[in-house]
């Protein structure tokens, strides 16, 4: 939906929000989907530490695709193979384990607090799009069912477009799909610095860095910093 002529006394007109992380609780998905696959393939390994080593595992393929050392169809069944290893699993076919996990995650639709309430108040003052470095399976289920669908107008997913955040090219997209130009009047939320954060002030657009850990960083400066999602409201309203 187009916004309403309100927008032209505010300073952004096109909003682009990272989804995991930043509306979506990504990590509870996740921990609940590694759950239930673990449960379907009987392998009684679950406990604090299986969650941290898989969340290690994947953090750093995922920062292997960014660099472009893996694509997205060899990160799937690798992932696993690699956490079946930690934790000494063997009579499990990463790739059958691969297809349940993701199939379990593409259900899991849990949110940030707060996200809801925001997104609802952004629906009629800006162009709201969802920028998305993921799995297009994972991600359009999980998008559709979300209670947020409603209010996106696009939903941009690196897989789908061949591109990833921070390329340029994905904010290219985005722009032409909201028949956008002003990068003066756009603005990416994300909790991702060297995704979200870097691709937005490559591209030249503002940026606000969803810092929930209570990290500081000083290689990428982000245009504004929260760490609680209702305080992007001020920001909005320039
Ligand atoms: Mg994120």
């Amino acid at each position: 939906m187009a916004a309403l002529s309100l927008g032209k006394y505010m300073k952004y007109e096109l909003v682009l929000f990272d989804a995991d992380g930043t509306l979506f609780d990504f990590d509870k998905a996740s921990e609940e989907a590694l759950k239930k696959a673990l449960l379907l393939f009987n392998i009684d390994k679950w406990n604090a530490d299986t969650w941290k080593i898989y969340k290690k595992i994947n953090k750093q393929i995922w920062d292997e695709f960014e660099l472009k050392q893996i694509s997205a169809a060899e990160l799937k069944p690798e992932r696993f193979r690699r956490f079946f290893s930690a934790i000494s699993v063997t009579e499990v076919d990463p790739k059958e384990f691969s297809d349940k996990y993701l199939l379990f995650l593409s259900q899991g639709t849990y949110l940030i607090d707060g996200a809801e309430e925001l997104v609802e108040w952004c629906y009629d003052k800006f162009k709201l799009g969802i920028i998305t470095n993921g799995l297009t399976s994972v991600q359009k289920p999980r998008f559709n069912q979300s209670v947020l669908h409603k209010y996106f107008e696009h939903y941009i997913i690196s897989e789908e477009i061949g591109f990833a955040k921070p390329q340029p090219e994905i904010f290219d997209y985005s722009f032409e799909k909201f028949r956008h130009t002003d990068k003066n009047s756009a603005i990416i939320i994300g909790d991702n610095l060297t995704s979200d954060i870097k691709g937005g002030i490559d591209y030249g657009i503002d940026t606000c860095w969803f810092n929930t850990s209570g990290a500081s960083e000083n290689s990428i400066i982000p245009t504004y910093e929260i760490d609680n999602l209702a305080k992007l409201k001020n920001i909005l309203l320039g």
